[in-house]
């Protein structure tokens, strides 16, 4: 039996622990936060549920999947872990804080990942004595539902780490795709500036938010609008995606739009907040 811990029970680590689970392995799931501890076992629940109604679950293998995952509001568990994933708040110093007690906490031989959307690798494995065992593992999100897991590469990350990492990606039934540490990597890089353009579209008034959507559903056949994709990320999400390219990349194409800004200085942060461009009625 293998083990690990996923650090913040958000949006990502709900469904990164979900995932582990249903494919064997004990998953621990460590927040600060008690009430986000809870909400996410509801999620997960409520989403092997809706798989077990679909046919693609048993009620029994439902039932041994919530019986690997623990929840846990400190690292006690981390010294019997194989790997971690951490997917916490995305700001540089929680994570480096994160990586410097995972590191002093877990066993010499674990791999330690970070889920990441846009704060360099190595720089994340500076903070620990294992650079060459720290990598990425970008899931996407919805993770249950989303195949694709983009493993990013640090300077230091060893041939071992690499190859180990696209095995465990590959049996937890998804499809690993490396790439190189780069801000944003592949994804962020080429996603965000199209979101950010569609923020700049509402705000200028070129159309509301419904017809861009509505453009690039039908028009490019992308199966949500860039505005309904901004808020299932979280709006935080995608400003931080963009400050980070914005900097790192020096080029100002990637200035994230004022409106953007304003609309999370107001809270609206898309799905989770219960309004962002659009409603959730919460
Ligand atoms: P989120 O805000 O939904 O959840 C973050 C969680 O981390 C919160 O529950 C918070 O309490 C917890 N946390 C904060 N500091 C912590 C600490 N020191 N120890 C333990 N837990 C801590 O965020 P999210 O959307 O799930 O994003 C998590 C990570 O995944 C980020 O790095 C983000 O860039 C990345 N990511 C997000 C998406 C997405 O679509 N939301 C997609 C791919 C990657």
């Amino acid at each position: 039996m293998s083990r690990v811990v996923v650090v913040g029970a958000g949006t990502m680590g709900n469904g990164i622990a979900h995932v582990f689970a249903q494919h064997g392995w004990d998953a621990v799931l460590l927040d600060v936060s008690r009430a986000a501890l809870d909400q996410a076992f509801q999620t997960i629940t409520g989403n092997l549920e809706r798989q077990v109604k679909k046919g693609a679950v048993t009620s029994q293998q439902k039932e041994t999947t919530l019986l690997r995952i623990t929840t846990a509001t400190s690292l006690d568990g981390a010294a019997q872990a194989d790997l971690a994933v951490e997917a916490a708040t995305e700001q540089p110093e929680v994570k480096f804080r994160l990586f410097h007690d995972l590191d002093a906490a877990m066993p010499a031989a674990a791999i330690l990942a970070s889920n990441t959307s846009s704060i360099p690798i190595t720089t994340i494995a500076a903070q620990t004595r294992r650079p060459d065992r720290v990598i990425g593992m970008h899931f996407m999100n919805p993770v249950p539902v989303m195949p694709l897991v983009e493993i990013v590469r640090g300077l230091e990350t060893s041939d071992e780490t690499m190859h180990r990492t696209v095995e465990i990606a590959r049996a937890l039934g998804k499809t690993p795709v490396a790439v190189n540490d780069s801000p944003g990597f592949v994804s962020n890089r080429v996603l965000m500036p199209m979101i950010n353009e569609a923020i700049f579209c509402v705000m200028e008034g070129v159309a509301t938010v419904e017809a861009v959507d509505t453009v690039m559903k039908l028009g490019m056949n992308h199966p949500l609008g860039p505005l309904a994709l901004a808020d299932l990320i979280g709006l935080d999400v995608c400003l931080a995606i963009l400050e980070v390219l914005h900097r790192d990349l020096g080029d100002d194409k990637y200035r994230p739009c004022p409106l953007l800004r304003r609309m999370v200085a107001a809270g609206r942060l898309g799905k989770k907040s219960g309004r962002g461009f659009h409603d959730y009625g919460l």
